[in-house]
């Protein structure tokens, strides 16, 4: 499918700091929008339906399976999300850029559709950091953890398929990074071409 936006897709494993790096990027970056998925979890905390997710029933997730309301879905930590194709495909054909922060399995999918969608694997230094943040965190029983440990080894091993890797030792240079691939992006000849069309055309670029 051809669209003039693009679509970054940031996957990692729980505790690879992958929501704190997505939230700071568009934060700082006003032109990148989120995609907001369905999910069939609860809500958590100040959680709002249709902000962080769109928060349906396990039938209600059915019916969007069945009437091909997916561009991707897959069940993690024993829930159900799914990208709708309604949270992307507008915003793409009006040429916006938008950010999914799916699991490793739906970046996959996505770029079966979206052939130019660029996948981004966040990565933590260590196994030792990774295994005190998911503990720093205080959200996770012990086994809940060691569950979280184990599909991070199963995850990690997929990130030679995505197109770049960010080691999230530091906050901020991990930040540094995310923008760093997000612009180089809008410089790709094809986005240039189309946001500057009229320096192309007065130097005669046909
Ligand atoms: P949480 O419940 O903590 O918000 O998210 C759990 C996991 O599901 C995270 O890895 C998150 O990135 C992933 N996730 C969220 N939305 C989607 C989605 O639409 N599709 C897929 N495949 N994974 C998702």
């Amino acid at each position: 499918m051809d669209y003039p936006g693009n679509i970054f897709v940031v996957a990692a494993p729980s505790g690879a700091g992958k929501s704190s790096l997505v939230k700071a990027l568009m934060e700082l970056d006003s032109a990148v929008h989120p995609s907001v998925s369905h999910t069939t979890r609860p809500p958590r905390g100040q959680e709002k339906h249709g902000r962080e997710y769109f928060f349906v029933s396990a039938n209600e997730f059915d019916a969007m399976v069945e009437g091909d309301g997916f561009v991707e879905w897959a069940h993690v930590h024993g829930q159900r999300y799914g990208t709708s194709k309604k949270a992307i495909e507008d915003r793409v054909a009006q040429g916006s850029d938008i950010v999914l922060e799916i699991d490793f399995q739906g970046a996959l999918q996505i770029r079966k559709t979206f052939a130019n969608a660029v996948l981004i694997f966040i990565l933590p230094p260590s196994w030792e950091e990774l295994r005190s943040r998911l503990e720093r965190r205080g959200e996770d029983s012990d086994e809940v953890i060691a569950l979280r440990l184990k599909n991070a080894a199963h995850e990690m091993a997929r990130a030679g398929e995505f197109d770049y890797v960010i080691i999230n030792e530091l906050f901020e240079r991990a930040l540094f990074d995310l923008k760093a691939i997000v612009h180089a992006q809008r410089l790709r000849y094809a986005a240039q071409r189309r946001l500057r069309a009229d320096t192309f055309a007065a130097l005669n670029i046909p």
